[in-house]
């Protein structure tokens, strides 16, 4: 499936990571998965941060098919910072930061 020409469609604006009646963005974003996987890193970063400022300041402008794809990155947002990740933040691989599971450290 193709995309439908973005900027002909009512409502679309740039950042919009799925578009509102553009059949493939519709259909990915019906996907359990919201389509994150068809995410490229760049564009992936952008969902994170679109996430974030949708859920911190009155961000418009977003469409309704990307909303669910949103509320999951930003759900994981939220559990993340539980774990010492700032919203907005992907968190990337850094030495001591994580929470390894090393079987040799856990006593019961
Ligand atoms: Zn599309």
């Amino acid at each position: 499936m193709m995309h439908d020409n973005h900027e002909t469609l009512s409502g679309w604006n740039p950042l919009q990571l799925l578009v509102d009646s553009c059949d493939e963005c519709e259909a990915r974003g019906r996907l359990d998965d919201h389509g994150i996987p068809y995410l490229d890193a760049e564009r992936f970063a952008a969902a994170w941060q679109r996430a974030a400022d949708w859920n911190r300041t009155d961000l418009g402008g977003i469409s309704i098919t990307e909303a669910p794809l949103l509320n999951v990155l930003w759900a994981v947002q939220v559990q993340l910072e539980r774990l010492g990740v700032p919203l907005g933040t992907i968190p990337l691989p850094e030495p001591h930061i994580g929470m390894h599971h090393n079987p040799e450290a856990s006593s019961s």
